[in-house]
């Protein structure tokens, strides 16, 4: 690796000290980590590629990854390597970018039981691989539970672990994150009952060094003292057993399979958990706690310094693992160490990462939510429209946002220079009922019948800037299927997402008007990212395969006749098969 001749000329060194936000140190030609540096904010330092300049960009190459399922997630670019992962069976490439074309330096595939697939809900994707400097080491979890190490230079495994079971219904998909010399793993399964936690791992030996649930006494939490002493409902003892009826917590969900953030200064990293099991709220009366709570931990030994509970109770899937994007703001006259949030739930939070208080909760979205109409920022607790809760007794018509959420995994990106975040989203609404459902170990835990459709003005999405110092939208570009890729904001004053019809799209960071875009071979699920190649020059980076719950009617092949199939998806996107097809391929993009 040649980190020198990346960073070449005073200018990129002066970038490098715009960098510094990462512990890890990172060349601002590089890309490291999932969201390229640990406050997640999917900025890139980097100017080549410029509003006046990007109405030029090309494709320069591109790479199949031979498979079919959706692409989540981004490639790493490391010194004069690109790394890229699929979706199941998780294979892993290396893509030496000093030659043309970025042939393959190696490939290794896992062996997988192909039973895992049973046991995922939304398609076989994943999110991504974390990265080890001190070891040149590579981290991926695989679909079937085991989380996985590999030598960067060979592509041998190293050590593989198991972190789930997909037998009882954990798999994983999501990205890992490396903080100094441990890397931590989450599972998905929240709806086959499992109980959500974060595992953390020795990167040298694979050996477990702490673990953190969602559910359960403190001590298994990692509570000490009072959640958040902030809201009074947020204070207690080992209200992970007593807000759950009987021991419901033991199959509670409040999985971990989002994006994980860290800030350096605090020692803190922060996530959301998943939905409560099973999706039929009378099943489960009570809080439901630690579901549905953004969680900062101390990731020396995974004690919690604070929680914070978006949806007490949930009775619609609105997972809160969406990422965390840590920046510096003052909000009302003063500086903060502020956290960003957009829940499923359709509320943009921010939050003082210190402490876990919540300073703005607004709808961010193309439509407002309905099922609360408003965040009691006193009590930190929504103000709930009973019109729209859901139970066993009746199906509830109308609920907006659909369980997939205002806005899924896809994460968002902020701009420190235009102090915006840019947030793609879906605009789907849901009619939903409940029903009683056993619980057995490796076994669907669902509890309801779901049919999604497109919200309010007929759009199934919109990519949005927002401020989060007010929570005041400032543009939004409508989208007829959902922004449900990823955004990328760079220096050079533009932002690109991309679309499920398969647009990679390029946009003023300041007005949203649209100056490039470019159309992949498949849809968009994926995340753009950006970096300079061993020429010199700023390339543009994104996987093209469509699936992920939104996309899952193409990706698994299922009919367009049950508007419920899919976990209520192909109702919002049941016509999506005549609009993309499958196949995981990567696109990269430069000026001539
Ligand atoms: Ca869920």
């Amino acid at each position: 690796m040649n980190r020198i001749k990346l960073c070449s000329g005073g200018f990129a060194a002066s970038l490098m000290v715009l960098a510094t936000a990462s512990a890890v140190a990172q060349g601002a030609g590089e890309w490291t980590m999932a969201g390229r540096t640990y406050d997640l904010q999917r900025y890139s330092p980097l100017t080549q590629i410029s509003r006046a300049n990007v109405k030029n960009l090309k494709a320069a190459w591109s790479f199949s990854t031979g498979v079919l399922s959706g692409h989540e997630g981004n490639p790493l670019v490391i010194g004069t390597v690109m790394y890229v992962h699929s979706a199941f069976p998780n294979v892993v490439f290396a893509l030496d970018l000093t030659k043309p074309g970025a042939p393959m330096i190696w490939r290794h595939q896992p062996a997988q039981p192909p039973e895992a697939k049973a046991i995922a809900c939304c398609d076989l994707v994943n999110r991504g691989l974390a990265y080890h400097a001190g070891t040149n080491r590579l981290f991926i979890e695989l679909l079937q539970g085991d989380l996985l190490a590999l030598d960067a230079k060979s592509g041998k495994q190293v050590w593989r672990v198991p972190n789930a079971d997909y037998k009882t219904g954990s798999t994983m998909t999501n990205a890992p994150i490396v903080i100094k010399d441990i890397v931590i793993a989450g599972i998905s399964g929240g709806e086959f009952g499992v109980r959500g936690r974060v595992t953390a791992y020795d990167v040298n030996t694979g050996k477990e060094v702490w673990r953190a649930y969602s559910t359960g006494p403190d001590a298994d939490v990692k509570i000490v003292g009072d959640a958040n002493p902030n809201y009074p409902s947020h204070r207690g003892k080992d209200l992970g057993v007593s807000t759950w009826q009987g021991d419901e917590w033991q199959r509670g969900g409040g999985t971990t399979w989002g994006w994980y953030s860290y800030d350096p200064q605090l020692n803190l990293f922060y996530y959301g958990s998943g939905n409560p099991g099973s999706w039929n709220p009378d099943q489960r009366p009570g809080d439901n706690k630690w579901s549905m709570t953004i969680f900062a931990r101390n990731p020396d030994n995974g004690e919690a310094k604070w929680a914070y509970q978006m949806t007490p109770h949930d009775e619609w899937d609105y997972d809160g693992v969406n990422e965390m994007v840590l920046f510096d703001a003052t909000i009302g006259g003063k500086p903060v160490k502020a956290l960003a949030h957009f829940d499923r739930n359709g509320f943009g939070y921010v939050l003082d990462r210190t402490n876990g208080k919540v300073l703005v909760a607004q709808p961010y979205a193309h439509a407002a939510p309905n099922w609360a109409s408003k965040i009691d920022l006193t009590t930190g607790v929504p103000v709930r429209n009973p019109q729209y809760g859901t139970t066993s007794k009746k199906n509830t018509e109308g609920i907006c946002p659909a369980a997939i959420g205002f806005k899924d995994q896809q994460p968002s990106a902020y701009s420190p220079t235009t102090k915006l975040f840019y947030v793609p989203t879906n605009n789907i609404c849901m009619d939903y009922e409940g029903v009683d459902v056993k619980y057995s170990a490796g076994q669907w835990y669902v509890g309801a019948i779901v049919r999604m459709y497109p919200g309010p003005d007929q759009i199934r999405g919109a990519f949005v800037a927002w401020d989060p110092t007010t929570g005041a939208k400032k543009w939004e570009i409508k989208e007829n299927l959902a922004a449900y890729g990823g955004a990328l904001a760079t220096a050079g004053g533009i932002v690109f997402y991309g679309t499920m019809e398969g647009w990679l799209k390029a946009v003023d960071a300041t007005t949203g008007t649209e100056l490039w875009k470019f159309k992949t071979p498949s849809g968009i699920i994926g995340n753009p990212m950006t970096y300079l190649g061993p020429d010199g020059k700023q390339y543009v980076a994104v996987l093209s395969g469509v699936g992920g719950w939104a996309g899952a009617g193409v990706a698994l092949g299922i009919s367009p006749e049950d508007p419920t199939a899919a976990l209520g998806a192909i109702g919002a996107f049941g016509d999506y098969t005549n609009i993309s097809n499958a196949g995981g391929t990567l696109m990269v993009f430069a000026l001539p």
